[in-house]
């Protein structure tokens, strides 16, 4: 175990919330039982047709990935604020999961890796998270140069955060990024193209058990 990363401990378990919020014999996301050890800084924005569509943003802290749901989108026009609310940490191999996720199924819907890459915070991500305003380089398929994330209020999760771009060589006053370039930055098909793949749709060949409630018990 102590090889592949660190059990998650009961007193911070920081996928917990995760967890409770699926059901792993349903779903075809990770089940995240492992915390990685890792210093890795990757990122990941999966573009999610859910109940209403939004652009999941993560970034990789501490062998999880911290997420925020970007209603719109990222933009490149400097100063464009986007709502970006904060939501539980992912697992890390939740970068690569794009599928569908069945309907009645917590987030149900269609998911389609829409950028990835790295970031790199300009100062102690730790403490810019414990303060609200984190800013970060983003070296992504898509996205680039200097971004920031911005608390509005409150210091706990499900709060209101602010993605806008700086003013730098990868900003645009013009393109939409998110119209110009929908596809997936794995497969190249758009969110459409991965809807009807009737592949991704995971089947369960295991029993319906409480496999949940018991791993976070
Ligand atoms: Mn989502």
């Amino acid at each position: 175990m102590a090889s592949a990363g660190k059990e998650p401990s009961a007193s911070h378990d920081p996928l917990k919330t995760y967890r409770e919020k699926r059901r792993f014999n349903r779903t075809p996301e990770p089940s995240g039982d492992v915390v990685a050890a890792t210093g890795g800084h990757s990122f990941v924005i999966q573009m999610h047709a859910a109940r209403r569509l939004h652009y999941d943003f993560r970034l990789e802290l501490d062998g999880v990935l911290l997420s925020w749901a970007v209603p719109r989108g990222p933009s490149l026009k400097p100063g464009e604020r986007r709502l970006a609310a904060r939501t539980e940490d992912h697992p890390l191999e939740h970068a690569d999961f794009e599928g569908i996720i069945p309907e009645g199924e917590y987030g149900g819907g269609t998911v389609v890796v829409w950028d990835r890459g790295t970031w790199e915070p300009d100062s102690d991500p730790h403490d810019g998270l414990k303060q609200g305003r984190l800013t970060f380089r983003l070296d992504g398929e898509k996205l680039h140069g200097r971004w920031h994330l911005v608390r509005t209020r409150g210091d706990g999760k499900g709060e209101p955060w602010l993605l806008f771009k700086s003013r730098d060589e990868a900003a645009s006053d013009t393109v939409d990024i998110v119209a110009a370039r929908p596809e997936s930055v794995l497969t190249g098909r758009t969110l459409e193209e991965v809807g009807e793949a009737k592949d991704r749709v995971w089947h369960s060949n295991r029993p319906a058990d409480d496999t949940v409630s018991k791993r976070t018990q």
